[in-house]
């Protein structure tokens, strides 16, 4: 039977719950323990696929193609462990299940209630994950006090109790602001969220106090003595200057030996060498770089977290520190901003929908390829630069993205089928918004000697997907003339998956989303070749 280590939050929003489940499950892979993370969300969409990445940053897409929340980008970049749909659900979900089984005639005609029928098919979620490993660590979104949380304290409160008290353990965030007119941290509201979950029938058993300077003996025996928590049970949890030194710093402020102890587990000491030499590559580089992310979101890098947690992977891998320069898409509609990208040694253009800044994420694919910078088009950003290549070097000026509207040359396009799992699958345009992309896994087949099979190292690779539309396989024969190789294809060759130019530093451009994969103790490949490329650019200014 699987442990189960309950994880809430109070006080405040954005207190970081995800990145402390993540860190404390690495922490007890590193005393040999499996783990699993799940994320309960008490909003009402189905899947975070249709929420604006401005509300709800980024969408993480798993490999069986499911629309999650960025905090399982958290998991998986601290676990390694592949997040997948079992792992998260959300308030819509759970009702549409039960809504379902009433329409059926499931419930024989009982009425529905929050509690029991809401209550149980949280308890079944977490109930599948039992026995797939050591300890299953469950994140339960929002903040204590929300309403739509309700259903989720009593469904793990009861959830404890069902699997016996030994077995589960809940871990509370709080946070402790410092009031500089009185110039200390403030206990109070720490103390108000913990009376605020008992009351909810759930005494914590471990406090995560956030807080931007050291927390006092004081302040901490004083938590300890209001909360009826054990002093060493209250854990500091200060602000971290990189999300990777978390690990270590809250092993070192005793959150996994206490979490051993609450569960009763002998206590040896944690593996932690692979953090270490993270921690140490992020803050001794031997290099800078700086690389231009053009896009549409850039008032909000939450939007982007997978893609820059990938780039300091990659910087990881070559030692070196990069610099991020995010550059709004839409000033390059003015050609004279182009001096914006001349400080940069590589830029990259992200995943993006909707045509507002498209043109200026054109202007600087072509910057690029025309200046020898080292260019990564992700998913639109591959786009953009067929687009662009269709224009300037075959010049068809109607080149353009169905997406934006009827063009004259449809070069990228509105794929209609493609296979998954050996089936074809179809879509319409008249299909619904939600659920109706190409999503997670694909293979694809690279050339041989190309740029990015020397990346990977391999023909053969598997990659994440989130997209409608395609480039239209029709046109490559042209582009290749002109130097735009397809190095990568769908298996039956009619999807283009990567391309490059032949004869440019590094120009590369993939239909998928390389990010969602990379890891700090196993960067993805591509972006170690595109921070290796920008390194050398780096060298030549
Ligand atoms: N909007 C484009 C499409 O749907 C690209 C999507 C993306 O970048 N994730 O194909």
């Amino acid at each position: 039977m699987s442990r189960y280590i309950f994880i809430t939050g109070g006080v405040v929003s954005s207190l970081g719950k995800g990145l402390a489940s993540a860190a404390l499950g690495a922490l007890l892979q590193a005393r040999g323990y499996s783990v699993r993370l799940c994320k309960l969300d008490p909003y009402l969409n189905v899947d975070p696929g249709t929420m604006s990445p401005f509300q709800h940053g980024e969408v993480f897409v798993t490999d069986d193609g499911a629309e999650t929340d960025l905090d399982l980008g958290h998991y998986e970049r601290f676990t390694g462990r592949p997040a997948t749909k079992t792992d998260s659900t959300t308030t819509g979900r759970i009702y549409l299940s039960v809504l379902n089984k009433e329409r059926k005639g499931d419930y024989l005609g009982a009425t529905i209630q929050v509690i029991p029928h809401i209550t149980d098919e949280i308890k079944d979620f977490l109930k599948e994950k039992d026995g797939t490993a050591d300890f299953i660590l469950a994140e339960i979104g929002g903040t204590i006090g929300d309403i739509e949380g309700l259903p989720y304290l009593e469904a793990i409160r009861q959830f404890g109790n069902d699997i016996g008290r030994g077995n589960a353990l809940y871990m509370h965030a709080t946070l402790l602001p410092y009031i500089a007119a009185a110039g200390e941290l403030k206990t109070k509201p720490t103390q108000h969220s913990v009376k605020e979950l008992m009351s909810a029938g759930i005494a914590p058993d471990i406090l995560l106090c956030r807080a931007d300077r050291p927390i006092e003996e004081g302040d901490r025996k004083k938590i300890a003595l209001f909360c009826n928590i054990p002093y060493e049970r209250v854990i500091p949890a200060l602000d971290a200057n990189s999300i990777y030194d978390v690990p270590l710093a809250y092993n070192n402020e005793g959150l996994d030996a206490q979490v051993i102890k609450c569960f009763g587990l002998p206590d040896k000491a944690p593996a932690l060498s692979t953090w270490k030499t993270i921690s140490e590559r992020i803050w001794q580089p031997e290099h800078t770089i700086k690389i231009a992310i053009v896009g549409k979101y850039t008032n909000l890098t939450d939007s982007y977290k997978s893609l820059n947690e990938a780039l300091v992977h990659g910087g990881i891998a070559n030692k070196t520190k990069v610099e991020l320069k995010f550059v709004e898409a839409e000033i390059f509609e003015d050609e004279s901003k182009i001096f914006e990208l001349e400080d940069v040694n590589g830029i990259l253009v992200p995943g993006g929908f909707g045509s507002r800044g498209t043109e200026g994420k054109i202007r600087a694919a072509q910057f690029a390829r025309e200046k020898n910078v080292p260019y990564f088009g992700i998913c639109f950003g591959m786009q953009m630069a067929v687009i662009e290549a269709a224009r300037n070097l075959l010049g068809l000026k109607g080149a353009s993205s169905t997406e934006f509207g009827p063009c004259d040359i449809p070069i990228v396009g509105l794929m209609t089928e493609w296979v998954k799992d050996n089936e074809k699958v179809a879509r319409s345009n008249k299909d619904d918004m939600g659920g109706t992309m190409r999503l997670g896994a694909f293979p694809a087949m690279l050339k041989a000697g190309s740029k990015a099979a020397q990346a990977y190292n391999a023909t053969e690779i598997s990659e994440r997907h989130r997209h409608r539309y395609e480039v239209d396989i029709s046109y490559a024969k042209k582009l290749e003339e002109k130097g735009l190789l397809f190095s990568g294809l769908s298996p039956d060759g009619n999807l283009p998956e990567i391309c490059e130019y032949k004869n440019h530093p590094w120009f590369v451009g993939v239909q998928f989303h390389p990010e969602l994969k990379s890891k700090p103790f196993d960067p993805h490949p591509l972006f170690v070749a595109f921070v290796k490329a920008a390194l050398e650019q780096s060298k030549l200014v």
